[in-house]
């Protein structure tokens, strides 16, 4: 249902680009090398020379803090030239949450213009599943904004996001399509934001046909912020007044042009918020809304339980996978479940390579069969082979698992993203993929290490025991307690009953059965040191409503965006976890050593 030749183009454009990845590949590859070829950074290398096979084999595969001096430089006032040959306009501020700390990425106008394209074909593949909802109605999607910071050089380091929002055009086509005036996205309090936000997509719920966050984490948090507001919020809708908590000079202006006394609508959200339980709000509050967009893949798959409850069935789209060094891939069936989604690299985007896991990376537990090629047999396949190599992206073998490495037009050269991917099928000649986890969250107290995925899949299995119960876990993170020999992990969950006037306590036999139900989900290395007491028992730590909401706000005041945020699947910092252990409301281990 493409509505238009120019999604129809778009999409014809995709087919090409997907049909001929290879020729691509290397057409793209070929342009980097020859602009930046006198670079400092490529002129180390290379020579001044540019090829392939040069490339690969004097080019060394590196991470951030690698390129980090030349990027230092760069912000301290050095031309652009010694990294890429285009000017750098700004920097991007990645996230950092889910592993290491925030990085500047160089970003130059070419790449905006790209991620401007790729908006708009994203556009065209939501469209040729929903239909054309631009001009059914509006989008109520929550955006935030975080401080700039200046460098010496004068140039601007900023979120993607940030850089997203304050862009001319952007601020053009906001108001027709989206329900948030641009002051409420740019104010820089998140709960006056937030709050408004919020305020004008309830005043506008009649023309809401899509409704999200860029990640599942900012928008459960939003439909938080309405069970704890909802009373507040119809009371400013039903007398036109805004809460004089609301200072931001911004939003007030903004706001004051768009409400008026209705006590209508007030009566009828707040019929639809006072009901017992909360299970389908979504669809009720936003009766057009066709889906909710929001990243809940990786890391945010722990959000999908809590989504279905408040969604009322309407699906859970994840459109992308991006970062802020690159470009990276696009759901090309955007109904997808969240566990089933893949995603199709863009060739035309930068050059992309995939570094094989070793063994000892992946799980030994996943159960995930490709073309009758087995999870166990593709990761005995990989331990065959010690000298790694990084493999072209036409090369990648299905149901194999892999480090993304990126080679862009903005100075990274063979750039480890730090992101695990695993190949499920291909669309034309281009290959999609699952995102599996960060690279570099380990839970690890022994010689054991649990992966973010592995987390994930304990989690999942543990958390099926709490359904019948009328529970919900809402959030989770782990923390590797070393404070005792032998050490031992620590889950803290965050619970939610379903039917909120219940006073329903948690039983512990069920939290101890969880705790074991963990153990028994995890990987065989955990399962032997635990049954040699070489680590010991689980525990469940239970934290009381909110806390994840603390948690991302102590990680938003250290520089995380609310838009890009990512909650950490395993904590390191002290401040995290004190923030975490000073919410525990009950603490629960297991029992018995798994099998
Ligand atoms: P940032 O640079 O702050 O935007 O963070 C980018 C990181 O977010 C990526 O490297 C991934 O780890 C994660 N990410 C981005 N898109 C997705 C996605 N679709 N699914 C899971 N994780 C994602």
């Amino acid at each position: 249902m493409a509505t238009n030749e120019y999604e129809v183009d778009e999409l014809k454009m995709m087919e090409e680009l997907t049909i001929n990845a290879h020729q691509v590949q290397e057409e793209v590859l070929g342009e980097i090398l020859k602009r930046n070829a006198e670079t400092e950074y490529l002129k180390g290398f290379l020579n001044g020379q540019s090829g392939k096979q040069l490339f690969k084999n004097n080019v060394p595969i590196v991470t951030y803090e690698d390129i980090k001096p030349y990027v230092d430089r760069i912000a301290n006032g050095e031309p652009s030239d010694i990294l890429l040959a285009e000017p750098v306009i700004e920097f991007n501020r990645s996230s950092g949450t889910s592993g290491g700390q925030p990085k500047l990425i160089p970003n130059t106008v070419e790449l905006s213009k790209k991620r401007a394209a790729f908006h708009t074909l994203i556009a065209s593949v939501l469209n040729k599943h929903f239909g054309d909802l631009n001009r059914a109605g509006k989008s109520m999607e929550l955006m935030f904004v975080k401080p700039e910071i200046e460098t010496p050089s004068g140039l601007k380091a900023r979120s993607v996001t940030t850089s997203l929002f304050k862009d001319n055009g952007f601020r053009d086509i906001l108001p027709m399509l989206y329900t948030s005036p641009v002051e409420t996205i740019l104010c820089l309090d998140i709960n006056q934001s937030m709050y408004c936000q919020l305020l004008v997509g309830l005043i506008q719920r009649d023309e809401v046909v899509r409704i999200g966050s860029m990640f599942a984490s900012a928008f459960l948090r939003a439909i938080k912020f309405i069970e704890d507001h909802w009373k507040e919020l119809c009371s400013n809708i039903k007398t036109g007044y805004l809460s004089d908590w609301i200072t931001d000079s911004g939003c007030k202006n903004a706001l004051s042009s768009i409400m008026k006394p209705d006590p209508e609508l007030a009566d009828s959200i707040e019929n639809i918020c006072g009901c017992r339980s909360w299970e389908g709000i979504i669809r009720k509050l936003w009766p057009k809304a066709k889906y909710i967009g929001a990243i809940t893949t990786g890391v945010m798959r722990q959000y999908t339980t809590a989504l279905d409850f408040y969604s009322g069935g309407l699906p859970l789209v994840s459109s992308f996978y991006a970062c802020s060094e690159a470009i990276c891939g696009i759901n090309l069936e955007p109904l997808d479940k969240p566990a089933d989604v893949s995603y199709t690299i863009l060739p035309n985007m930068a050059y992309f390579e995939f570094l094989p896991v070793k063994k000892d990376r992946v799980s030994m537990t996943q159960e995930v069969q490709f073309n009758g090629v087995s999870e166990q047999e593709s990761i005995e396949m990989k331990s065959n082979n010690e000298d790694i190599e990084a493999v072209d992206l036409v090369n990648v073998k299905l149901g194999q698992f892999y480090e993304l490495v990126v080679t862009t037009f903005t100075g990274l050269y063979r750039y480890r993203v730090g992101d695990i991917l695993m190949v499920t099928g291909f669309h034309n000649n281009t290959p999609q993929f699952r995102f599996v986890e960060r690279e570099n969250v380990i839970l690890s107290v022994d010689a054991d290490k649990t992966s973010e995925a592995d987390l994930l899949k304990a989690v999942t299995e543990a958390k099926t025991l709490l359904d019948p119960l009328g529970f919900i876990l809402t959030a989770y993170t782990s923390y590797g307690d070393m404070s005792s020999t032998p050490g031992h992990y620590v889950l803290f969950w965050e619970l939610k009953v379903k039917e909120d006037n219940d006073n329903k306590e948690f039983d512990p036999k069920m939290m101890v059965e969880c705790c074991s139900r963990m153990e028994e989900s995890l990987t065989y290395t955990y399962k032997i040191y635990r049954q040699q007491n070489a680590i010991a028992p689980l525990e469940i730590r239970v934290v009381k409503q909110g806390t994840f909401d603390a948690l991302m706000d102590y990680y938003v005041s250290q520089g995380a965006s609310m838009n890009q945020y990512k909650a950490p699947s395993c904590i390191k910092s002290k401040e995290a976890l004190k923030i975490l252990d000073s919410r525990v409301i009950g603490k629960f281990f297991s029992l018995k050593a798994p099998l």
